[in-house]
């Protein structure tokens, strides 16, 4: 377990990188069809150009979710990069994140234990109703499940606004 002061961590441009197994963070096992897989991630400091420090967190990893159709397990991969950009109070965070909806921000955490934050970004990377494209699991429902579904693609971003 590592925990860092995140915006000295940024102001100093340190970096870190683990690996999670899956079966040790427990909000997100609970979330999986079975205990498979880790968390590979990376976290690197930075400060942008208004002088204000970010975490730039890459994850990656592949784990057995339940398809809600079937609740047969299915293959998902994790992919995701956040950009948190740190504030020092609530309000400079609201301001910030008016003028740039596209803004993932933070509060500075001088004890920022990085498994959790680790952990709460898996989370939000989770689909809300996985399934596989198509139910079956024979080698040509495999290839349909490798497109990705446009309907899908529109629910995120319907899901996106709503945040
Ligand atoms: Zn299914």
């Amino acid at each position: 377990m590592a925990v860092i002061h995140s915006a000295e961590f940024a102001k100093e441009k340190q970096s870190l990188e683990g690996s999670i197994e899956a079966a040790a963070l427990s909000r997100l096992a609970d979330q999986l069809a079975d205990q498979a897989g880790a968390v590979n991630w990376r976290l690197v400091g930075g400060v942008d150009r208004y002088q204000r420090p970010y975490l730039v967190l890459s994850l990656t990893g592949e784990f057995n979710l339940t398809c809600q159709r079937c609740l047969k397990p299915m293959a998902w991969q994790l992919e995701r990069e956040a950009v948190l950009t740190q504030f020092a109070d609530e309000e400079s965070l609201d301001d910030a994140e008016g003028v740039d909806e596209d803004l993932e921000g933070m509060l500075i955490e001088p004890e920022l234990d990085v498994d959790v934050l680790i952990e709460d970004e898996v989370l939000l990377s989770l689909p809300l109703a996985p399934r596989h494209a198509a139910c079956g699991g024979d080698s040509e429902a495999a290839l349909v499940a490798a497109k990705p579904n446009p309907f899908a693609v529109l629910a995120g971003l319907k899901t996106r606004k709503a945040e």
